[in-house]
């Protein structure tokens, strides 16, 4: 590992190691460090803490065009380099250098449209002529983000604060520490002054509980599971730091009696299996029209075997490895219990026998609902599929976990698209459509999902104060 990458910590300006020892990072499609990653202590956390507080009022009050022509000059400098920071993403996460590449395009536009709406969202709102709403910067941002989409889940909390006039620091994941770099540095080439953002990489709850117990910090992003989301919005109370949790997710698809399965089945293949299953909005139980069943199982089953397992850097490679030995224990896990509770499997099921994290596409049937796999988010490329008779059946199926992110359906008729959206208790729902998040709409979760928005105009109102300002044409 001598000649490895060493990925750095950025602190007030600055690329530099961490005070403490560096971590490992893992080819997920071999199993090997290739590597490493510096570690923050406390002093490099309290270092990161005043920068960013040194650099807020400089920050906010920026003229907003300003902070949006960075962040556009951001996005043109790393579309430039998506080719090369593609393939590290694709070496440490196990996605494919087509769905790396596809992530970094995400990660660009996000970039881009909060630089082009910095200076709008930032403006005064009239409400009638004696009073008007000032937009103000919130104050220190701690994110927290995944190792499933690294780059543009940064980009989605990086983004709208700093169009916002928030410093951040960020803590990347250590799993994929590459993105979190790419990105910051393409900030950095950018201009983004000294302080305004910082990388850490450590131990996470370390670096959570520290980060939180400051009165520097006045807001907590995350993205991750639910018991995370929770333990964190726990230590944000402590100093009512505003929380944006975006957790986890378990949706369902609806197959309706006159869904036209030429396009529903490579719909929802391609969805669920990119990123080897490992999205909070991947589609995880499929209810099925009773008269349609049959076709639909035989037809989904035919596709998902076809689905062809590689290396990441193959381009024939349809699906890569899954990203951590931890998710493979998850897939046995589930799997397992489904089937000693009398759970079918139609195909996968068990670990490919090779070097690498490699789970094959599976797909449970007649899973007993009691099964820990209609309740846990899989996160991983385990579908359960099963017939409904009713649409009130199915209704009551797809919301009948704590979960609520994302909802998809697949029907031409009018009355049931719209009892079903009114129906579904998701933060987003899809109609013959399974896309995930985008750069200009809200997404957020409900129940155990989450609160609080990312993406467009939501997305940077979160990093704000709407400050109401009344009386303005009034005497003085
Ligand atoms: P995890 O809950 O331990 O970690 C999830 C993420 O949160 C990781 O990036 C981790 O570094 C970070 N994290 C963990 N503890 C933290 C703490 N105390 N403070 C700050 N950050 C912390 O689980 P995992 O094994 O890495 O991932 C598996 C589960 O996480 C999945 O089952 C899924 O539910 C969830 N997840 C969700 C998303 C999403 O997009 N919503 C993304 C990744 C993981």
């Amino acid at each position: 590992m001598s000649n490895a990458t060493s990925y750095q910590l950025f602190i007030n300006g600055r690329w530099r190691g961490g005070s403490g020892a560096t971590l490992p990072v893992i080819n997920p499609a071999t199993e090997m460090v290739f590597a490493s990653v510096a570690s923050a202590t406390i002093p490099d956390l309290d270092e990161a803490l005043a920068s960013a507080e040194r650099s807020r009022k400089a920050w906010s009050s920026r003229a907003a065009k300003e902070r949006g022509e960075i962040l556009t000059a951001a996005a043109s400098i790393l579309a430039e380099k998506v080719g090369a920071v593609a393939m590290d993403l694709s070496a440490e996460q196990g996605k494919t250098i087509a769905e790396a590449r596809g992530e970094y395009a995400r990660a660009v536009e996000t970039l881009e449209w909060n630089g082009r709406h910095a200076y709008e969202l930032s403006a005064p709102i009239p409400m009638g002529p004696n009073r008007m709403i000032v937009p103000e910067p919130l104050g220190v941002v701690a994110a927290f983000t995944p190792w499933n989409y690294p780059a543009v889940l940064i980009a989605r909390k990086l983004a709208p604060a700093l169009a916002a006039g928030c410093p951040v620091i960020l803590k990347g994941a250590e799993e994929t520490p590459s993105a979190a770099v790419h990105i910051v540095e393409s900030l950095r080439q950018a201009g983004i002054p000294d302080g305004v953002v910082n990388l850490v990489f450590g131990v996470p709850v370390r670096i959570s509980r520290h980060l939180l117990s400051s009165p520097i910090v006045k807001v907590l992003t995350f993205t991750g599971s639910t018991p995370v989301g929770k333990q964190l919005a726990t230590l944000a109370a402590n100093n009512l730091q505003r929380c944006i949790l975006e957790l986890g997710g378990h949706s369902p698809v609806i197959v309706c009696e006159d869904a036209d399965l030429t396009k529903t089945i490579p719909a929802i293949s391609e969805y669920k299996f990119e990123c080897a299953g490992q999205s909070c909005n991947a589609p995880s139980r499929i209810l099925v029209a009773r008269s349609r069943y049959e076709e639909f199982l035989s037809r989904m089953t035919e596709t998902a075997r076809k689905i062809k397992i590689g290396l990441p850097d193959d381009p024939a490679t349809d699906m890569g490895p899954m990203a951590n030995a931890r998710r493979i224990e998850s897939m046995q896990r589930l799997t397992k219990d489904a089937v000693e509770r009398g759970a079918r499997i139609e195909t996968g099921g068990t670990r490919l026998d090779r070097p690498g994290f490699y789970w094959p596409p599976t797909i449970l049937t007649d899973v007993p609902k009691e099964a820990r796999v209609l309740h846990e988010e899989p996160f991983g490329p385990i579908l359960t599929v099963a017939p409904f008779d009713t649409l009130e059946e199915a209704i009551q199926e797809a919301n009948a976990t704590e979960y609520g992110l994302a909802a998809y359906f697949f029907t031409n008729t009018a009355d049931v698209k719209r009892k079903l959206t009114n129906s579904l208790s998701a933060g987003a729902v899809s109609v013959n459509y399974l896309k995930g998040v985008s750069a200009d709409a809200p997404y957020g979760g409900v129940k155990q999902s989450g609160y609080g928005y990312e993406g467009g105009e939501q997305g940077v109102r979160s990093f704000q104060i709407l400050k109401m300002v009344n009386g303005l044409g009034s005497f003085g």
